[in-house]
């Protein structure tokens, strides 16, 4: 996930977290198709109903979507707020300062989350 977010900079990355129970096992980077892909992101719905697909087979859960905001903070802009319609948790990997956070959103409430490397 970091190594993705690393990759993908100046962009912002994309993609899930799957895993049983709280822990997340593994990361599955999607492209990030915005318009936008400095500020903002966004998956072909196609491509998100494949990954949930994979992840069904593979029996594994969706824990998490993440995304990175190079060279910004670890925490949900306005947009990421307006724009969080799936019921999951929300991973922001903070470019300027490392930080890796997850939100519950649109709510915005702080909580934790085992991340395996
Ligand atoms: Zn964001």
């Amino acid at each position: 996930m970091l190594a993705h977010a690393r990759e993908e900079d100046p962009r912002e990355c994309v993609g899930l977290l799957l895993g049983g129970g709280s822990v997340a096992e593994l990361a599955l980077p999607l492209e990030n198709v915005s318009q936008t892909p400095r500020s903002a992101y966004r998956v072909d719905p196609r491509r998100l109903l494949k990954a949930l697909r994979q992840a069904d087979d593979a029996g594994l859960e969706v824990l998490a979507v993440y995304h990175s905001h190079p060279g910004g903070p670890a925490l949900p802009s306005v947009r990421d707020r307006t724009e969080a319609v799936w019921d999951t948790l929300y991973v922001i990997i903070g470019g300027a300062t490392g930080e890796v956070r997850v939100f519950r959103l649109p709510q915005g409430e702080e909580v934790e989350l085992d991340v395996c490397e």
